[in-house]
Parts: structure tokens; sequence; C-alpha cells
């Protein structure tokens, strides 16, 4: 189980700052975070604390059992986003 950054994220990049495990990519300073469309967390480095979704501003992390079924798919894009 892993939390999961879904289409509802804004690119505050909060949460980057709160992971414990450095489990969100990309950081704001990466060249990364200018083309990608949200942030992505790596399940496998994911503890599953929950910081990271109690600081969301725009409410855009789950963990990953209660994701709406519209977002549901986004459980394997955050996962693909670090294959
Ligand atoms: S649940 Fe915790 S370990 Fe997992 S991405 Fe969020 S802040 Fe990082």
């Amino acid at each position: 189980m892993a939390y999961v950054v879904t289409d509802a994220c804004t690119k505050d990049f909060v949460c980057v700052a709160e992971c414990a495990t450095a489990a969100i990519a990309p950081q704001a300073t990466d060249a990364a975070a200018a083309t990608v469309s949200q942030v992505y967390i790596n399940p496998d480095e994911c503890i599953d604390c929950g910081n990271c979704a109690s600081v969301c501003p725009s409410g855009a992390i789950y963990v990953a059992d209660e994701l709406p079924a519209d977002k549901a798919e986004l459980a394997a894009k955050n996962q693909a986003y670090f294959q």
C-alpha cells in the first residue's frame, strides 16, 4: 500500500517538503518540475505515514485503496513515473 497523488495536484510542492523518505518527485528545483502536470509518489519508498495527504491544500493525495473510482488509474501512473 502507498499513498497516491492524483490529477487534482496543483504542483505547490508542499507535500515534497513533508515527506520523510523523499518518495515524492519531482522536487520544485528539478528540471522535470516544469514539464510534469503533477508530482508523483514512489510506492517503493512510501511508508504510509500520511504526512503528504494531511498538508496537501488541494486534497489531491489518497491512500491507494481509498482512491475515488474516477482516479483509480493514478496508482499505476504514480508507479510508472519511477520506472
Ligand atoms: S505517505 Fe509519508 S512516506 Fe508516503 S509519500 Fe506521503 S509523506 Fe512520503
